[in-house]
């Protein structure tokens, strides 16, 4: 008996390939989900199924108390792919990614004067872990039952906010650039980089946490690159591993010592080779002009389904193949996305009104046909 914590669907998968999926009775899927922004190769990958085989043949699991050359050698290629200066910490869950980036932004401001606060937005979402929830600035993130939650965590409604209430206290600014729980809301170029300017000014770190918006999801290997800026502190984790467990927090301020932070599982073996091996692939997909090609058509479809049904869809929002919709009612969310399912595409939502679409990013031409094909029916099964 599980825990009831989660609300399911009815459907159980059994088996996937590329960006579609089949349940036990044998029905097939688009995948414009995968996972929550996870599977960016799509299902059963030949190349990570080699590279997870080879692995559990050779070594799963030291701990850290010995070196592990995947984990440094993903170090460096993160580090490399960030142009260089960042140094990493591997962890199993974005959670805990942005758990060290509390740790590491605690231990910065104390350094500087005992700041300890950490502002982050009122939108956003950091995690479920009891800090990343405080830090988390959706109001039903934290009701009272699970208080007390640690305090030093700051909400503001918009950068503007933000910046006014930077103080002598603040020793961080934590922003999802693409927000992906909070309805897919690419925050505004310009203020960020007014942000980012402001921050460095006054030493205060800036955090971006890239666990859904990172990893080529936006188009390129981190959002701050779309965003023209340089994050003190970076997390990532959804899309790294494929669907094996691995997160990151990548750090270009130097300030942990042995026994300041740690993890039994993070940086494993077998997480790090597969890790290392799906930035390559994604990187090559990305330097092919293939990614791109596929955000634009991707971009396209979507538009045209909202122009097809303004009457029930607003706008599409959203960068690279992190995209939603926004309806007008949202009332209607819940049914379109189970509509969806019942003609065999699979679509997210995210916030209380946005249609969410995380498509693997290597999806075929025909799956992506497939899957608007689907869509539509569904949508025009609901406006029956
Ligand atoms: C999913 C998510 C998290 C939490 O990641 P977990 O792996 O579920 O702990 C944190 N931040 C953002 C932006 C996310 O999308």
């Amino acid at each position: 008996m599980l825990m009831n914590n989660y609300s399911r669907a009815s459907v159980s998968f059994v088996r996937g390939k590329g960006a579609t999926l089949w349940d036990k009775c044998g029905k097939d899927y688009i995948d414009f989900a995968s996972g929550i922004g996870v599977c960016a190769l799509g299902h059963s990958h030949k190349g990570v199924e080699k590279v997870i085989s080879k692995q559990a043949k050779t070594l799963l699991h030291t701990s850290n108390l010995y070196n592990i050359t995947p984990q440094s050698k993903l170090a460096d290629k993160i580090s490399n792919m960030l142009g260089g200066g960042y140094e990493l910490f591997f962890a199993n869950s974005g959670a805990e990614a942005n758990e060290c980036a509390i740790k590491l932004a605690r231990k910065f401001g104390f350094i500087k004067g005992r700041k300890s606060e950490i502002i982050s937005l009122k939108n956003s979402f950091h995690g479920r872990t009891i800090a990343t929830l405080a830090m988390t600035g959706q109001n039903k993130f934290h009701p009272d039952e699970f208080g007390a939650y640690p305090d030093g965590f700051k909400f503001y409604d918009d950068i503007d906010e933000i910046i006014k209430n930077l103080n002598q206290n603040t020793a961080a600014v934590i922003i999802e650039l693409v927000q992906g729980e909070g309805g897919i809301n690419p925050l505004d170029k310009a203020k960020v980089q007014e942000l980012a300017r402001i921050l460095k000014q006054r030493d205060i770190l800036l955090i971006t946490d890239e666990v859904q918006c990172g990893v080529y999801r936006t188009g390129e290997f981190v959002t701050s690159k779309l965003y023209d800026i340089t994050p003190d502190i970076i997390t990532f984790a959804k899309g790294l591993g494929n669907g094996v467990p691995i997160s990151a927090c990548a750090s270009r301020v130097s300030i942990f010592k042995p026994g300041d932070h740690g993890s039994t599982f993070g940086g494993g073996f077998l997480v790090t080779s597969v890790a290392e091996y799906v930035l390559s692939q994604l990187s090559r997909l990305k330097n092919s002009g293939k990614l791109d090609k596929k955000i634009a058509k991707f971009e396209k479809n979507l538009d045209k389904l909202v122009e097809q049904n303004s009457d029930i869809f607003l706008k599409r929002v959203g960068l690279g193949l992190m995209q939603g919709i926004v309806v007008k009612d949202s009332n209607l969310l819940s049914k379109i996305v189970s509509k969806a399912l019942e003609c065999g595409v699979l679509v997210l939502r995210s916030g209380d009104s946005t249609l969410r679409f995380l498509p693997p990013l290597n999806l075929s031409k025909k799956e992506m046909k497939d899957g608007f094909a689907r869509l539509k029916l569904a949508i025009s099964e609901i406006k029956k």
